[in-house]
């Protein structure tokens, strides 16, 4: 297992200004980047991976480091793979502190931001240190419970956290009874080796969400399911 948590953690306040539709010179604006100067210091993205190999597969499941998943389009995905590497990533548990006596819902959303912007920072450290450390170079990953409910259900959060081991006393996330992780900001999955490009968004019906990054794909998902996609 290793522990990522010594990563840099500068957010850019124009982005996060953007991103709430506030300038700097505005009552919002002002409040936004005095929260933004308390939270930077504090913030402090984390991540855990591990390097995992694949000891069986069945129809619908794969087992890995002797956890087994059951997933087709999972299966699917990791059908010519040996190795791959379920993480955790998480903003971390450190700005919550922020949210004590905060009645303002801007200012909350905004802290929200200012997590996600934490969270990113957690998974582009991710991303480099396993294309420096492992050539993962090109790579996708699949997260429980992500995209339609039948991808990979997100009750399989449970086997991914066994399989990591203590993540809350590694990073602080734990998994609540409604396989939700506190702190919300986080995200968990397994990456592996790709050379098609592959987001589950692709796989998702889900309309008008912002956080798409590719269109419905009607053909991968026929690839992937082996049936037509629902309507
Ligand atoms: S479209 Fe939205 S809900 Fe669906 S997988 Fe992508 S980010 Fe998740």
């Amino acid at each position: 297992m290793t522990i990522l948590d010594k990563i840099a953690f500068s957010p850019d306040p124009k982005a996060l200004l953007e991103q709430l539709h506030v300038g700097p010179e505005s009552g919002l604006g002002i409040e936004i980047l005095a929260l933004l100067e308390r939270a930077a210091p504090l913030g402090r993205p984390k991540a855990v991976f591990d390097e995992a190999f694949i000891d069986a597969r069945g129809e619908d499941t794969v087992t890995i480091a002797g956890v087994t998943f059951t997933s087709r389009v999972l299966c699917e995905n990791l059908a010519d793979m040996e190795r791959v590497f379920p993480y955790v990533a998480t903003c971390g548990v450190e700005l919550d502190a922020l949210l004590e006596g905060m009645d303002d819902d801007f200012l909350r959303f905004g802290l929200d931001c200012i997590k996600q912007m934490a969270l990113s920072a957690a998974g582009a450290a991710l991303g480099c240190h396993l294309a420096d450390n492992y050539g993962l170079t090109k790579s996708a990953s699949m997260n429980p419970g992500a995209g339609d409910a039948d991808l990979w259900r997100i009750e399989e959060q449970r086997p991914l956290f066994d399989l990591l081991g203590d993540v809350e006393g590694m990073i602080g996330v734990r998994l609540t009874d409604s396989f939700l992780m506190c702190p919300n900001k986080s995200v968990s999955g397994i990456f592996f080796p790709t050379e098609v490009d592959f987001v589950t968004c692709q796989l998702c019906h889900r309309e008008g969400c912002p956080n798409r990054r590719a269109p419905f794909d009607e053909h991968l998902w026929i690839a992937k399911h082996g049936t037509a996609a629902p309507r």
